[in-house]
């Protein structure tokens, strides 16, 4: 079978020749069909996860169907249809893991990061581990509900988002497009805060009812004539500036969630804090509960991510692109 290697931390992405591997007990080898590339990926590439194990196949974003099922699998069978996100799996026994909160569990080993992941045509996984997959929703769009939709659901959730709620997302990409959509499906409004004035079609296409542009409007000035301000910023975009632009733009008792990682430190007033009684946090990818809900969403209510599929042997390419911030959307590669 062949696999997409990082080797090292700065190391190019190598296809290689491996063998398939075979299921030890409570294992699946799972038969990936598709793969999202994560800006996660690109961060492991580039050597920014201390944790990171090496050489390791990079993909957290996975959709397949089970080729095989280890001893002591009873819920699983060959042939269903099932995804896996970054939570490959948890010491399951600890106070966040027995709260159904093991994306916080101190043992938590990551999909594709200290375990090889999906940019290879088999994979195993734990079985307690993946999520059925919903019919309705085909391996290409599922794939970056895996993370991308995952991790702005969960912070959607965390964050107490309620219908009807004005939602302001920063950046228009993986995230971003996804924020967008699970917004709208949720029944809430949605400004997009972008730097580029060519997205704004994309954005008003997805649903949004705004659009800022970050390198001609105040943020803060331009959130706060709708109605008073968002009662949620997703900012999905890693960089500090345009977060800090537009904090003071919350409503008052609104909530900012950090999704994206900045290299920056994220500084805000803190009598934008206090006499606005709003709030500052940050939200990883999520739980398993999490991730059943939001397959679950996007299957009842038809959300369709903006795809770009690309064969597994792009993988190389595919970061580059990123790197370079040639995306719309989210690539998915696909195993051909
Ligand atoms: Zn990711
Ligand atoms: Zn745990």
């Amino acid at each position: 079978m062949k696999a997409a290697v990082i080797n090292a931390p700065n190391a190019e992405v190598r296809i290689e020749e491996r063998d398939r591997p075979l299921p030890g007990r409570g294992e699946l080898l799972i038969r990936v069909h598709a793969c999202g590339v994560c800006h996660g990926d690109l961060m492991l590439q580039m050597g920014q996860f201390p944790f990171a194990r090496y050489p390791v196949v990079p993909g957290h974003e996975i959709a397949g169907v089970i080729e095989e099922v280890g001893e002591n699998v009873s819920e699983l069978r060959t042939g269903d249809r099932v995804g896996l996100s970054a939570l490959f799996s948890s010491c399951g026994c600890c106070e966040q893991c027995l709260d159904r909160d093991e994306f916080l569990c101190s043992q938590m080993q990551f999909t594709g990061i200290t375990q090889d992941g999906g940019y290879q045509q088999f994979m195993l996984a734990p079985a307690a581990y993946v999520a059925p997959l919903p019919d309705r929703l085909d391996f290409v769009e599922a794939a970056p509900l895996m993370c991308a939709g995952l991790t702005v659901f969960s912070g959607l959730r965390h964050a107490g988002f309620e219908p009807g709620e004005k939602v302001a997302v920063i950046g228009l990409g993986g995230l971003g497009h996804m924020g967008v959509l699970f917004v709208r499906a949720l029944g809430g409004r949605v400004a997009v805060l972008s730097t580029s004035a060519d997205k704004e079609a994309e954005a008003r296409g997805l649903g949004a009812e705004r659009f800022i542009n970050l390198k001609t409007e105040s943020a803060s000035e331009a959130l706060r004539t709708w109605e008073g301000g968002a009662d949620i910023i997703l900012a999905t975009s890693p960089a500090a500036q345009p977060m800090m632009a537009a904090f003071p733009g919350l409503a008052l008792n609104g909530t900012m969630v950090v999704l994206g990682a900045p290299p920056d430190d994220i500084a805000v007033s803190p009598m934008d804090l206090i006499m606005g009684r709003r709030r500052l946090m940050g939200s990883p990818a999520g739980s398993r509960k999490d991730l059943c809900d939001t397959l679950h969403l996007a299957a009842t209510h038809g959300i369709h991510a903006r795809v770009t599929p690309m064969p597994l042997d792009e993988a190389a390419n595919a970061l580059k692109q990123m790197h370079e911030g040639n995306i719309h959307g989210r690539v998915v590669l696909t195993m051909g």
